[in-house]
């Protein structure tokens, strides 16, 4: 390793998944000279950007977030007509639960608050009739439809914003491990060192690492996040033959979300020809380092559901296809995204702990986190909420009305 480094840089971002290939697109847009730095091979499935399909929605019971994902969704558009090809594919989405659920409630009024034009539906015959009979409404629950929702591809989404960044002139490089950075002298001083023996300089960092942002964070400054890795299983299930097309989107079927024990999400049949995917939003703590892949999560909560929820539409025998994957959970599943402080000051950024929630605000998060890095400030979006030390004031984060379903996700 030479005492002047292996190059030096404007920003470093390390962590090539959806937020950190953003942030290098947002960053080169910005004139910057960006390194974008992974540690397995580009589009791995190691972490949490891979596979094919994530749900983008515009429904949430916190106030924050509706207006960062509109702004996404058009970043999400600008980005495919820029790249020329798509990523995005446009349905309706509908939320279910018993009528009294709280996070249900809390989200009728964020729609409100946010003039997010909502149809709130109890009656049982008019939800089968809107979606070609495929739902069927269990006594006591409502449903809620939006038409901001649709299905993200985020495998060939990272990769887009990997060549869009490209493009404009940032550098890429995979199969190199972080495992320190440093303060150092002068205008690049941020050292980041690899497992290679290689050293980056940067003016600036921004630490993008999904899973792995507790070990990375704590090893650089001592400061322990709160950021729960847990090992999550989404799973495929067979339409019953001849009602494939009924779960189309074509055919207008949502993405959806079941509010409520157990806690579930889905999409449409998109990828794989006559599945639709229907999982449980959660998943069991786990070590990003030492998976145990073999473990098979239980779907009989899901099979119950969908026997409530899909009578005679889906089969329930088997899953047909299962697929891991890592969600980064905070204790109000809200995000982490600061200045890291300390000896960095506003020279090192973190944006982590996306709490399985993170992926259809990629675009958004890549703008925010350019911003700070150029600008040390953010326009339009609400920081205070994302602060590291938010946890210092209180462990469990942001108070929350609905915390019925906040933290029901570790399933141990
Ligand atoms: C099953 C599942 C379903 C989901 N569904 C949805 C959904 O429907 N809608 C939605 O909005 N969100 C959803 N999410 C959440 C969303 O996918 C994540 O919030 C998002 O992908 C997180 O991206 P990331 O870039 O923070 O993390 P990652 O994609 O994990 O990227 C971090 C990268 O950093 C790299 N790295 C780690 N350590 C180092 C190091 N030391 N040096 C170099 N590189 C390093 C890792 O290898 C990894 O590539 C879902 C997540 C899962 C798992």
């Amino acid at each position: 390793m030479g005492s002047s480094g292996d190059g030096e840089f404007d920003v470093i971002v390390i962590g090539a998944g959806i937020m950190g290939s953003c942030t290098a697109y947002e960053l080169s847009k910005r004139g910057r000279r960006t390194l974008l730095l992974e540690k397995f091979d580009f589009l791995h499935h190691l972490g949490s950007s891979h596979g094919e399909s994530r749900t983008i929605r515009s429904t949430y019971p916190e106030l924050y977030y509706p207006p960062m994902v509109l702004e996404a969704a058009e970043l999400w558009e600008e980005a495919q007509s820029e790249i020329g090809y798509r990523v995005y594919t446009k349905t309706p989405h509908v939320d279910v639960g018993p009528a009294d659920n709280k996070s249900l409630r809390a989200l009728i009024a964020s729609c409100e608050t946010n003039s997010i034009p909502l149809r709130v539906i109890n009656d049982q015959s008019q939800v089968s009739e809107l979606f070609s009979g495929t739902f069927t409404l269990p006594e006591g629950w409502t449903a809620m439809v939006t038409e901001l929702g649709g299905v993200l591809k985020p495998t060939k989404a990272v990769a887009m914003f990997q060549s869009l960044a490209i493009r404009l002139g940032a550098v890429l490089k995979d199969r190199v491990e972080v495992i320190k950075i440093e303060r150092g002298e002068g205008a690049a001083g941020v050292h980041v060192f690899t497992s290679s023996g290689h050293m980056f300089k940067g003016s600036k960092c921004v630490v993008t690492v999904g899973a792995w942002t507790e070990k990375l964070v704590n090893s650089v400054s001592g400061i322990s996040l709160p950021i729960q890795p847990l090992h999550t299983t989404i799973c495929y299930w067979k339409v019953k033959e001849g009602l494939e097309d009924r779960f189309s989107p074509e055919r207008g079927f949502p993405t959806f979300a079941s509010y409520g024990e157990p806690f579930i999400y889905g999409t449409p049949v998109l990828e794989f020809p006559g599945l639709v995917k229907i999982a449980l939003h959660g998943g069991s703590p786990c070590d990003p380092d030492k998976r145990e892949w073999w473990r098979k999560s239980s779907v009989d909560s899901v099979k119950s559901w969908i026997e409530q929820v899909f009578p005679g539409c889906v089969e329930t025998g088997e899953p047909v296809i299962c697929q891991a994957c890592m969600y980064s959970m905070t204790p109000d599943e809200d995000y982490v995204i600061d200045f890291l402080g300390g000896q960095f000051g506003k020279d090192v950024v973190v944006a982590g702990g996306f709490s399985g929630h993170g992926f259809k605000m990629g675009p958004v998060v890549g703008r925010v986190v350019a911003e700070m890095v150029v600008e040390g400030e953010v326009k339009g979006v609400e920081m205070k909420h994302f602060r590291i030390g938010r946890f210092v004031e209180d462990p469990r984060g942001n108070a929350k009305e609905h915390e019925d379903q906040v933290n029901s996700l570790i399933n141990l």
